[in-house]
């Protein structure tokens, strides 16, 4: 049985944020914790569903939830649930190998 998680965004907002999304990269340009070329389209749609490719997962597991990518963000969206819904992912993932 899959251990309970505390997240502070539901599967359904993560989701409507992640298509409220208009691509503008300023959350990734203000992440300290991102050391490699990534785009936001392939982020965003490994976010939610379907295969982590290895530089998602990189990044998932280097992010520490500092908050830095929020306040950037034109249409105030949270990067920072939405990696924590990644992390999550990521996590489960490997749980069920
Ligand atoms: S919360 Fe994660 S993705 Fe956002 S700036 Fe911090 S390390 Fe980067
Ligand atoms: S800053 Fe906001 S709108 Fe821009 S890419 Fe990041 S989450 Fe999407």
């Amino acid at each position: 049985m899959r251990n309970p998680v505390l997240l502070h965004k539901t599967a359904s907002q993560v989701q409507q944020e992640l298509e409220a999304c208009i691509g503008c990269n300023e959350c990734l340009l203000a992440c300290p914790a991102l050391d490699e070329a990534l785009t936001i389209d392939v982020l965003n749609r490994e976010t939610f569903g379907g295969p982590i490719s290895a530089p998602v997962a990189r990044f998932a597991r280097s992010c520490y939830q500092c908050g830095a990518c929020v306040p950037p963000c034109p249409v105030g969206l949270h990067r920072d649930a939405m990696m924590m819904w990644l992390k999550i992912r990521l996590y489960r993932s490997g749980e069920e190998d």
